[in-house]
């Protein structure tokens, strides 16, 4: 068939983009990064790349300092710059899949990023060039990590190879960087789990990607909001909430472990029978202290699980909208 009417559809070739970006606590950045994505979006709209319509949305997750009176005034100072404030601190995840939620109807592209200026802010237009040369979901990849601490290198590539030997498609070295489509994004709406791991999920949705490298510089200002405990919650997350393969290593592990144990009890036959048995309160000890041990952690693991399938079971929103810049709710106004 040709000749099909494309009246009123997407105009590909000047896109409208909608920057999305998690913001908590984050007043001493703000000030700094804002003007330089207000700069990167008017180079691509001087370029034609994209729409003079293109916005960058700051979401607010619940920030105790005065990030959402930043946001709103920047809201007043220029049009391109919009907001949504959530009703609590949510959590990076969710505030950015409010933002893209709220993106998902009104644009044709969107981009995640950090508001602290670590990601290269200018790879944003290669990703666009990209989306123009026909990929649904671009991501950025940190080409290098000498910014980061030895560390924090150290502890995230070991969270990508956990996360790949775990059965996890992500891409390695890609954080939340990304430009989607809002094609891609209308089908991930369809995605309604609570738990969730952006960079592992978005891969199921498919589509044609293309990935743009850049390098990742340090924290304009404040500090890092993911220390080491939130870092493993988050990759215990990404792994229990995309995989079940700790269940099948659990699985592996009881039968070697029984197999060891069986061949523990013919030898103790064996040599009760010849005679000559030794009294091994010792190995007993060992074999029941391993033993207890090993059902613990699986019963941990296990009930990681259940406890995952009790919260997905509830169907609780996974963000609340309290605030937009656009339409603000008069009543927290009035007093
Ligand atoms: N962030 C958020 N909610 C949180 C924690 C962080 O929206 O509960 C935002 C934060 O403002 C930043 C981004 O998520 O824009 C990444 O956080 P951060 O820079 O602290 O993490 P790191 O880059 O150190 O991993
Ligand atoms: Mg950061």
């Amino acid at each position: 068939m040709n000749n099909i009417p494309n009246e009123g559809k997407v105009d590909f070739s000047k896109p409208i983009l909608w920057i999305v970006i998690p913001c908590y606590n984050e007043k001493d950045v703000l000030p700094i990064t804002a003007p330089m994505f207000l700069e990167q979006i008017q180079t691509m709209i001087s370029k034609e790349k994209i729409s003079a319509k293109s916005r960058i949305l700051f979401v607010n997750d619940g920030s105790k300092d005065s990030t959402w009176d930043i946001i709103c005034k920047l809201a007043q100072e220029d049009e391109h710059y919009i907001g949504i404030s959530q009703s609590r601190n949510r959590g990076h995840q969710n505030a950015v899949l409010a933002g893209l939620m709220e993106a998902k109807d009104v644009c044709d592209i969107t981009i995640s990023i950090d508001c602290d200026g670590q990601d290269d802010i200018t790879a944003m237009e290669r990703m666009v060039d990209e989306y123009l040369a026909g990929a649904e979901v671009v991501y950025g990849v940190r080409s290098k990590r000498d910014t980061d601490t030895f560390f924090k290198r150290f502890t995230a590539e070991s969270f990508y190879k956990l996360l790949d030997k775990m059965g996890v498609e992500t891409v390695y070295n890609h954080a939340d960087y990304r430009l989607i489509s809002t094609r891609v994004l209308q089908e991930f709406a369809g995605f309604h789990e609570v738990n969730i791991f952006l960079r592992g999920m978005i891969p199921l949705v498919g589509y044609k990607n293309a990935t743009v490298y850049y390098e990742r510089h340090e924290r304009i200002a404040g500090e890092s909001h993911y220390p080491l405990s939130k870092m493993l919650a988050l990759a215990f997350d990404g792994i229990t909430s995309l995989s079940v393969r700790p269940i099948s290593i659990i699985t592996g592990a009881g039968c070697v472990v029984s197999l060891i144990g069986f061949v523990g009890i013919i030898w103790a036959i064996i040599t009760a029978i010849l005679g000559n048995a030794v009294p091994g309160w010792a190995s007993i000890v060992c074999i029941v202290c391993f033993l207890g041990g090993i059902q613990l952690l699986s019963l941990g693991v296990i009930g990681e699980y259940i406890g995952k399938i009790y919260l997905e079971s509830k169907h609780r929103p996974r963000y609340i909208i309290s605030d937009k810049t656009w339409e603000p709710y008069e009543r927290h106004y009035k007093g």
